[in-house]
Formats: C-alpha cells, sequence, structure tokens
C-alpha cells in the first residue's frame, strides 16, 4: 500500500479476453436490470444471472471465492456489499446492489450497480440522490487513472466527488473504508488493493495495459461498518442504507476503456474527463 508495488499492463490480446469476460458481465446486470421489481427473491435474480453466465460461456467466478457459493452478492438498503441471494423477497423502495463476476477464457470481469426496487416512484428522494452521488463518484475515480499518473488519484477523486455532491445535495455522505477496488486478471481480486478515499501517499505508477475493479461504496451516514453472524453480509452499524457501483476498467496510453460497460464508457467517459480509448474490432 505503500506505492512500491510495480504494477504490470497487459498485453492487447489479453485485453480483448478481458474485455470479453467484461463485456459478459455486462449484459448479465442488464439481464438483471430488468428482473429486478417487487416480489422477486434475490435467490431468483441469482438463478437467472448464473444461468445467462454459463450459457455464454462464463463461470460465475465469486464462486471461486473459497466458501461462497453464488453468482451475485444482492445487498439490500442497509447492507453495503457481500449480500447472500436467499429468500429475500424485494419490496417497493428498497435500495439494492447487484454485484456479478464472470470468468471467460481464464480472463475476469468485475462490476455492480445499485436501484431503487419500483423505480423512482417508489424512491426516496435520498436514496436517489446517494445512487447518483456514487455512480458519479465511481466515473470520477476512473477518470483519474491515466498512463503515467498516479493510482491513488482514484481515491482523491471519487472523494472529491462526493464531497461536492453532499455539498449539493445538502446531505452527509459516508465512504466505507475497509472495503476497496483492486487490481483484476487471470483472477478476479488481485494486488493492489484502491482506496476509495483519499490517502497521503501517491501509489504506484499507472501504465498502459494496467486493469482494475474500482468500486465505490457510500453510505446516507456513518462510515463505520461490521459483518453479520452470516459472516459475509456487511452492513452499515448506524442502520443507514448504503449504496455501490463497480466497473473493470483498462488503462490505455490513449485512454480508458471500461471493460464491464456495454459501450465500453464512451457515453460515460468524456463528460468525466477522460478520453474512450478501445481497442479496434
Ligand atoms: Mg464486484
Ligand atoms: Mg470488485
Amino acid at each position: 500500500m505503500f506505492g512500491r508495488h510495480k504494477l504490470r499492463g497487459r498485453t492487447d490480446e489479453q485485453l480483448m479476453l478481458m474485455r470479453a469476460a467484461g463485456l459478459l458481465v455486462a449484459r448479465t446486470l442488464d439481464v438483471l436490470h430488468a428482473e429486478i421489481r417487487a416480489g422477486v427473491t434475490t435467490l431468483e435474480l441469482d438463478r437467472v444471472a448464473e444461468e445467462f453466465i454459463r450459457s455464454h460461456g462464463g463461470i460465475p467466478n465469486f464462486q471461486l471465492v473459497p466458501g461462497y457459493a453464488h453468482t451475485l452478492c444482492t445487498s439490500v438498503n442497509e447492507e453495503v456489499v457481500h449480500g447472500i441471494p436467499g429468500q429475500r423477497v424485494l419490496r417497493e423502495g428498497d435500495l439494492l446492489s447487484v454485484d456479478c463476476g464472470a470468468e471467460v477464457d481464464g480472463w475476469n470481469g468485475d462490476a455492480a450497480f445499485s436501484v431503487v426496487v419500483g423505480g423512482t416512484e417508489a424512491a426516496r428522494p435520498e436514496d436517489l440522490d446517494l445512487i447518483a452521488a456514487t455512480e458519479a463518484s465511481l466515473w470520477a475515480g476512473m477518470a483519474a487513472m491515466r498512463a503515467g499518473g498516479r493510482l491513488y488519484a482514484v481515491g482523491d477523486a471519487v472523494e472529491a466527488s462526493i464531497d461536492a455532491a453532499a455539498a449539493r445535495d445538502g446531505r452527509r455522505y459516508g465512504i466505507v473504508e475497509e472495503y476497496v477496488g483492486h487490481g483484476i486478471g487471470p483472477k478476479m481480486h488481485l494486488d493492489p488493493q484502491i482506496p476509495n478515499y483519499a490517502v497521503r501517499d501517491t501509489g504506484p505508477k499507472l501504465v498502459d495495459g494496467f486493469t482494475a475493479a474500482i468500486e465505490p461504496m457510500v453510505t446516507l451516514g456513518s462510515a463505520d461498518t461490521h459483518v453479520l453472524a452470516d459472516e459475509w453480509t456487511v452492513v452499515t452499524s448506524d442502520g443507514s442504507r448504503a449504496c455501490h457501483f463497480e466497473h473493470s476498467v483498462a488503462v490505455r496510453g490513449e485512454g480508458l476503456w471500461v471493460l464491464t460497460a456495454l459501450d465500453g464508457g464512451e457515453a460515460m467517459l468524456e463528460a468525466a474527463g477522460a478520453a474512450y480509448a478501445p481497442l479496434p474490432g
């Protein structure tokens, strides 16, 4: 965590394989989006995701994490991350975070989004603000990545984005610190860890071809969390609701390629201040 770790870039061929894995994650999340409604259980969503990933040549890589048997993490309301799919029935107004990963041909994608069950009309205004703030902070964090730049610029940018949103929205947001982004490639979780908050160090130098999962987790209150007795589910200690967005992204010499976005990030990157730089083909 002190910047001595030297980052390695992926070859173009490896990035193409990671795009295939990332696209499968993006399509799975797209399918899930349409399935989320009141009355559905989180386990039903998990089955939809597993079926979709396996029928498209992928492996649900969360099942490769020791002790974890599901395809998704589904975290509801005060649950931050690592919620286990089960018999919980989603209700109108629930704030649901869905985290999904897939491995294809030995390469991995990892992404997450949050949404209110029942849509905008069913949502509390503060939940809509939290979702917008968290998603914007993800794009701000990614946009801070450039070849030759420094890795921990991500945390500076996420924190600045959340601070600006808090001031604009007149709300208190907490950035969770116990869980962070990570490198990704032949395995879903690789070094280095990537904080979502400003740290004193600048971190290692970013290189062309570096791939990472950036994943801010933000709450409507305190950032303190604890793990439930199931040994997985992370909840806010003050019971406030939490939100999680994640993308896997490749740093390229010319800009960024968001491997788990359906459009590669084309629509969002420029607005966030970064160039869209996919590989051709
Ligand atoms: Mg994830
Ligand atoms: Mg991740």
